[in-house]
């Protein structure tokens, strides 16, 4: 399992890759933000552990940058205090866990061994994942239910990728709309456009085993029906 950790704190990062590397990660560290991101964004990793106070570019930001390319990796957020405003921005940045510090490593170890079982369990054979009876190819950009192949446009595949990613979690308009910027510009400028797309994709994933439920003033959030 090979992890990316982001840290600037010398003695702290010291420890926690003697201590990783003893819990069997193959570990990277970055000092500082710009190299992590250069790093996440040239190389394969499992999973990534950004500090948010990191100089150069904030843990944040990294996430950010990294999120538009990788929409499934799973990311740990280590913040320095127990901020409900730290946490919002990390939940809308697209974090999957935080950590306060400071913490145990044990508690540590133990959230990223759950963040991997389940981005294991949601990928299937050839980078594929699978919820429901919906299946998604990230790289191909495509999805089925059960063998049927989904017509999405950009902006829905955009939308279902986000949503599939932070499953279980909500996923805000503003995630939903920087998930958007670089889409075709043919499908911008319809108004409620993110009900419109959301309507949409609902009725699209009908039989999926799916559902997006709507979280009154938060966002949107999608769910594997009980079986
Ligand atoms: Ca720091």
């Amino acid at each position: 399992m090979k992890l990316l950790l982001a840290e600037d704190d010398a003695l702290l990062a010291d420890a926690l890759c003697t201590q990783l590397r003893g819990a069997g990660f193959e570990v990277e560290h970055a000092p500082n933000g710009a190299v992590a991101e250069y790093l996440l964004t040239k190389q394969h990793h499992d999973i990534a552990v950004l500090d948010i106070g990191l100089p150069m570019l904030d843990g944040l930001s990294v996430l950010q940058k990294v999120r538009q390319t990788q929409p499934l990796l799973p990311v740990l957020l280590l913040t320095a205090r127990d901020s409900l405003d730290d946490r919002v921005a990390g939940l809308q940045a697209g974090a999957d866990d935080y950590v306060t510090k400071p913490f145990d490593f044990p508690e540590l170890q133990a959230r990223l061994h759950a963040l991997l079982r389940r981005s294991q369990r949601h990928s299937g054979p050839g980078g594929s994942t699978q919820l429901g009876r919906l299946r998604l190819d990230d790289s191909a950009r495509r999805a089925w239910v059960n063998q049927d192949t989904m017509e999405l446009s950009g902006r829905e595949w955009s939308l279902l990728a986000l949503l599939v990613s932070q499953q279980g979690q909500v996923v805000t308009k503003d995630q939903i709309n920087q998930a958007w910027s670089g889409s075709d510009a043919s499908e911008v400028g319809q108004g409620n456009a993110i009900e419109v797309y959301v309507h949409r994709l609902r009725r699209k994933l009908e039989g999926a085993g799916v559902t997006i439920r709507t979280v009154r003033g938060l966002g949107y959030l999608l769910e594997a029906d009980a079986t």
